[in-house]
């Protein structure tokens, strides 16, 4: 009999900036192979070594939750019996109904990220679900927003130039990202440009892949980028290397600037960052005098209570200098915000919904909202879905203590039992990406990509949008807005005469698989000018910052935890801890339990400075216990220059329950919220170490 072939077009559904498009060929029926697209110009092909066994890893694998299961033993012990859906849709439905008789819908708390990034599958029927119900609402703010409200703070928008751009930038300045590793498909348009003659310079702490492969790598310690920005400012006033030309015409505050920069010269930065003086002079003049001059960020500073302000400083330099003139200079942001203005976003989750007065509640707080005895009404649901709060939300042991809760009921929409899904009363089995309808937006490239099943859902699994179209049926909410179906989501959602859209419709995206916005083909946003900020220039002194109570020029501010900030606490934990994604083989906490990547990433290990390690009576590979007030975690050291003294660094990424004593990264991370971006302070954790054994032999 002839084997019936398709190929079904899609994309990478993962919290990652590259959203590589892919090719799915399907036979009868079973989904035989997945590739990167070879004719996409940013996939150009390549998968990552997550994602390039999808189908074995994570569609077919033996592990995977096909059907729905309710809890049968204690809470995190992970023993469940199969259910059925109509079973499960009912006891949950009339349990949240109790709920909200009993307490008010705010006891409910959904709670999910970006476990896929896809418009339908992650943003869309879930928010009209909950705005319905009436439940608590969450913060999403885990992740990207102390560093967009700061770039946005200074330049209007939380995105800068095209990063194919780049290609023509002869100084790139990579800032606080690990681009060889969380964002590969940018890594060889910076080769070519090296090719080319660009110097490649990295500014980060650890020494990463990266940083290795550029040119120069400048090592400031952690949370003291802002100070370096600072300094380098001041150099190029100080020398003349600014645009005078670009500054009076299309930026405000410039005389301000001026004197704020008086208090950061290159000596006094240098104490700060611990560089040398002559290395800051040097960056601050190469970065002047070569054009194009480009500045890559995206996530890693900006977890901090300072994390915000320093993103708004960095983004003051390509504005001092005119690099915004050239191809290829200026900020290489975030881009999801160019694809977000151009789309009708709200016709997704329909914010009108809601009513502005429920309660909010900080995803980075779930430990102590759980927690909290006195919060009224306590959350006494929990909906889980796209996250693994048990593992990526910080204050990990006060998170396990929430969910341990026996009077907390919690539903997991899940491909795998996570440490999160081993407490739940119930886990539903969730689709992956090869099984739903998405529209896929990326926050690293200008592509908008239409991801079609390319198999049937395997055996009861459903995506996110089914799950609550069940559960508004469930519930009896009989609104339209609650069953629509993907495909109409999607095609409303396109429906718009942006000019940047000009073509990109459904049935193109079907044809194709995807398509870039079609801004012009040497775009040079802020060239002229053009900012969207209240002024319309480049806001090198805020008014609205001032209105806020927040400082109106750039600015360093040391970190929360540190000997300038917690002098006490600095001297019982003197070690700033940098908790890293451990992105070679994990995407946050997705693959920390598949035993491929498990394999490939062996164990966590600590990395320290020789000099902190032999302080403390530490060898290479021996077994440590890392810790501070909030928690411990114990793992084998591994000795080097990768950071310098005082500082050490471990993967985030690891599953609680693979870890010894039950404890990853998170266990220690602070679960502050910054006052500006309202996002998470992390890297703000100080701690210490000690010897528990000896290496193995
Ligand atoms: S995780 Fe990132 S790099 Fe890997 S396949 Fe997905 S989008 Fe591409």
């Amino acid at each position: 009999m002839a084997q019936l072939s398709t190929l079904a077009r899609g994309a990478c559904p993962h919290d990652c900036p590259d959203t590589c498009a892919w090719t799915v060929r399907v036979e009868n029926g079973v989904a035989v192979e997945l590739r990167g697209d070879l004719d996409h110009p940013f996939t150009a092909g390549g998968l990552c070594a997550k994602v390039n066994r999808y189908l074995e890893d994570r569609v077919y694998n033996p592990e995977r939750l096909l059907y729905p299961v309710r809890r049968t033993g204690p809470k995190g012990e992970g023993q469940f019996a199969r259910v059925s859906w109509d079973e499960a849709l009912d006891d949950i439905a009339r349990t949240l109904e109790r709920i909200i008789a009993e307490d008010g819908a705010e006891a409910i708390l959904p709670y999910s990220y970006m476990g896929t990034q896809g418009m339908v599958q992650g943003m869309a029927m879930d928010g009209r679900f909950f705005a319905r119900v009436g439940a608590s609402r969450l913060e999403r703010t885990i992740c990207g927003d102390n560093g967009q409200a700061g770039v946005a703070a200074t330049i209007g928008i939380d995105a800068g130039i095209d990063p194919e751009d780049i290609v023509h930038a002869r100084f790139i300045v990579i800032w606080g990202t690990n681009t060889v590793v969380t964002n590969l498909h940018l890594w060889p348009f910076i080769q070519r440009a090296h090719r080319a003659g660009a110097t490649v310079v990295v500014i980060d702490p650890v020494r990463t892949r990266t940083a290795q492969a550029a040119d120069w790598h400048v090592q400031p310690m952690p949370g003291t980028d802002a100070a370096l920005a600072l300094g380098m400012m001041h150099v190029i006033v100080a020398e003349g290397l600014h645009d005078a030309d670009y500054i009076e015409r299309y930026t405000v505050g410039f005389e301000r600037l001026r004197e704020r920069l008086k208090e950061y010269p290159p000596g006094r930065v240098a104490t700060i960052t611990r560089l040398a003086e002559t290395n800051i002079v040097e960056l601050a003049r190469r970065y002047a005098a070569t054009r194009p001059a480009a500045i890559r960020t995206l996530i890693g500073m900006e977890h901090r209570q300072n994390g915000a302000m320093t993103f708004r400083t960095i983004a003051c330099l390509p504005a001092l200098t005119g690099a915004w003139r050239d191809r290829g200079g200026g900020l290489v942001a975030m881009t999801g915000r160019h694809i977000r203005n151009t789309l009708p976003m709200k016709r997704l989750w329909m914010p009108d919904l809601e009513d502005p007065s429920t309660r909010q509640i900080n995803m980075l707080e779930i430990g102590r909202a759980l927690t909290d005895r006195s919060l009224r009404p306590p959350i006494r649901a929990l909906i889980v879905y796209g996250s693994n709060p048990a593992v990526i939300a910080p204050n990990q042991t006060l998170v396990l203590q929430g969910l341990a809760r026996h009077d907390l009921f919690t539903v997991v929409h899940e491909q795998f039992l996570t440490d999160t899904a081993r407490y739940a009363d119930y886990v539903l089995p969730a689709t992956t990406q090869a099984e739903h309808l998405d529209l896929m937006y990326s926050w690293g490239h200008l592509y908008l990509t239409l991801n079609l099943p390319a198999i049937d859902p395997r055996g009861e699994t459903v995506s996110n949008s089914e799950l609550f179209r069940r559960l508004a049926r469930a519930m009896g909410f009989d609104d339209p807005v609650l069953q629509q179906s993907d495909e109409d989501i999607i095609r409303s959602v396109l429906d718009t005469d942006h000019p940047w859209l000009e073509d990109i419709t459904y049935d193109r995206l079907l044809e194709r698989g995807w398509a870039k916005l079609r801004i012009p083909e040497d775009w040079r946003p802020f060239a002229e000018g053009n900012f969207p900020t209240p002024s319309g220039r480049c806001e090198l002194y805020s008014e609205r910052l001032a209105a806020q109570g927040l400082d109106p020029l750039p600015n360093f501010e040391p970190a929360r935890e540190s000997p300038a900030g917690e002098p006490e606490l600095a001297a019982r934990f003197p070690l700033a801890l940098i908790a890293a994604k451990s992105a070679l083989h994990f995407l946050n906490s997705s693959y920390s339990g598949t035993a491929r990547h498990l394999r490939a990433e062996r164990e966590p290990l600590l990395d320290i400075n020789p000099l902190d390690a032999e302080a403390r009576g530490v060898g290479d590979g021996d077994l440590v216990r890392v810790f501070n007030d909030r928690g411990a975690v114990e793992l084998r050291t591994r000795l080097g220059e990768r950071v310098r003294a005082g500082v050490v660094s471990m993967p985030s990424g690891w599953w609680a329950s693979h870890s010894r004593t039950g404890r990853s990264a998170n266990a220690l991370t602070s679960d502050g919220v910054a006052r500006w971006g309202r996002g998470g302070d992390f890297h703000d954790t100080l701690v210490q170490v000690e010897r528990l054994e000896p290496a193995v032999a």
